[in-house]
């Protein structure tokens, strides 16, 4: 019979990860189930970092960012030794299973538990949206949202200045948060991990907008596919554009969920 349940994040943190930790935790506490928060992922698990919750410990944390448990890497996870530590240390302080929420790390660390027969439970908490098995992560529609609101402000400013934005954004090499982003505001080129890097296309593309009289461009790139810095000057150098290059970076990860995430959440 299931007495008590560890919770934790791990990996990057992602909006709405608040939001599935007071879930749980209500729903198991209202069930008859102890919940124990573990602090600082797998870290905390191996190390005892844990506290144990009531309905109060996660009270106003649906509209906050981040994570209240923290969020932290422990690559040493991936040594049999180490994971053997946590299950012992679990067992030690008699928590049945785990419910993890972070990418596809925490995955294969939730992995390695069950293997060694703690039974767990993962949840998508990612900005990225590439987990497999689920449509939307959780953190998705709220970084897209982040990513729309930036976007369509750079887009006033460089149809002012005669200028090409080459926008970097999040995603891990997947191409989702590019799309989405690129089809919700609208932008003349996408460069994302499917689509692949042809610089020589690109500065063509952009050629092309200048003889249809474009005032500006903009072009959404997925992180790890190029150096947009780079591509910004070889745009000034090689069109009548001004290129600008902005890396959105961690902005993307804060912020209040939105309610679509604090529902999937
Ligand atoms: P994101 O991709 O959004 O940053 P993530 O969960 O993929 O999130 P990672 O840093 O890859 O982030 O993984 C989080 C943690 O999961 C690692 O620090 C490690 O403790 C554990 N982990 C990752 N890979 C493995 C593995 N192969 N086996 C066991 N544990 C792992």
């Amino acid at each position: 019979m299931l007495r008590k349940i560890g919770i934790l994040t791990s990996g990057g943190d992602s909006p709405g990860m608040n939001a599935a930790i007071r879930a749980v935790t209500r729903t198991a506490l209202s069930n008859g189930i102890e919940v124990v928060g573990i602090h600082d992922g797998y870290k905390g698990l191996v190390e005892g970092n844990y506290e144990p919750f009531t309905k109060v410990s996660v009270s106003e944390t649906m509209a906050r960012g981040g994570t209240i448990l923290g969020s932290a890497r422990l690559p040493e996870f991936k040594d049999e030794e180490v994971v053997l530590k946590g299950c012992q240390k679990l067992k030690e302080n008699n928590i049945d299973a785990v419910v993890v929420i972070g990418g596809d790390g925490t995955y294969r660390g939730a992995d390695s538990l069950t293997k060694h027969g703690i039974n767990c439970i993962a949840l998508p908490g990612t900005i990225d949206n590439d987990i497999q098995g689920t449509d939307f992560t959780i953190g998705f529609d709220t970084a897209l949202n982040t990513i729309v609101e930036c976007v369509d402000k750079l887009k006033d400013t460089s149809s002012s200045h005669h200028r090409c934005s080459v926008v970097e954004v999040m995603g891990n090499r997947c191409g989702d948060l590019a799309i989405y982003s690129g089809i919700s505001c609208g932008a003349e080129i996408l460069i994302t991990p499917e689509t692949g890097y042809d610089e020589e296309a690109v500065l063509e593309k952009l050629k092309y907008f200048e003889t249809r009289k474009k005032n500006h461009a903009i072009v959404i790139v997925s992180e790890k596919v190029c150096d947009v810095n780079a591509l910004a000057d070889k745009i000034s150098k090689s069109t009548g554009f001004a290129g600008r290059a902005t890396i959105l970076g961690h902005i993307q990860r804060g912020g209040a969920p939105t309610p679509t995430d604090r529902v999937l959440a």
